[in-house]
């Protein structure tokens, strides 16, 4: 079995335990496999696994790849910054983008799928320590961003994505974690297509399944460092 195999294998298997800790689930919580600056080979052993869901953070890298791949059917998840020059190739190619930040985003990628039978699901990026590098919208301007993307008709609007900055504590990023639940959970009570908490990386992984994300996004504890 090769290591990348292995190391699905474990992180599966680490994502029952922690949900069956703290009362959760395990069925209701997602494996990504990030796969930005891996090679098709990699993702390949990922599939030897059982790995399904993808995702990619740059736009020509991940079409290549889902071209690539085509004959697998395999779930894929654009989680880059994107630029509205770019959102086209989200719209054709991916089932998925966690990074919607604007109205205007979302009208571009609703018109550029209308050509596709099935809806684009997407996830608003939320930043909650208003983060000037990071490009997620602050928590003030999520209602009026939700009902936005509701009413278009080929955008699935299914929740919100974040990345909580480094803490050093422990306490501290579960709380980050926490206050992002809370306001995914408030979503849900709004909109029923609204299932989905996208948090949580190799790093912080269990704060993120603890506080109640519903989709991990695993990149280095899966396919080693990126150079
Ligand atoms: C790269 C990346 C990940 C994966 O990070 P790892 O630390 O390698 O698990 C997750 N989410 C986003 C948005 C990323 O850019």
């Amino acid at each position: 079995m090769s290591m990348i195999q292995k190391n699905v294998q474990n992180i599966r298997q680490k994502i029952i335990t922690i949900a069956l800790r703290c009362g959760r689930d395990p069925n209701k919580i997602t494996l990504l496999a990030v796969s930005k600056k891996k090679t098709i080979k990699d993702i390949k052993q990922a599939v030897d696994a059982g790995q399904l869901c993808f995702a990619e953070n740059y736009i020509q890298e991940g079409v290549e790849k889902i071209k690539l791949l085509s004959n697998l059917s395999l779930i894929w998840h654009f989680i880059g910054s994107l630029q509205s020059n770019k959102s086209r190739f989200v719209a054709k190619y991916f089932d998925w983008c966690h990074t919607v930040n604007s109205v205007s985003l979302a009208n571009r990628l609703n018109f550029q799928r209308s050509s596709m039978s099935n809806k684009l699901n997407v996830l608003i990026q939320i930043n909650i320590s208003n983060e000037v590098q990071k490009s997620g919208i602050s928590l003030d301007e999520l209602p009026f961003l939700a009902e936005a993307i509701n009413v278009l008709p080929f955008l699935a609007l299914r929740g919100v994505m974040a990345i909580p900055p480094l803490y050093k504590s422990y306490d501290a990023k579960l709380l980050a974690h926490r206050k992002i639940a809370e306001v995914f959970q408030q979503l849900t009570h709004m909109y029923p297509s609204v299932d989905t908490l996208s948090l949580g990386m190799s790093n912080d992984m269990d704060a993120a399944i603890i506080a109640g994300s519903t989709m991990v996004r695993v990149g280095t504890a899966i396919f080693g460092r990126r150079v």
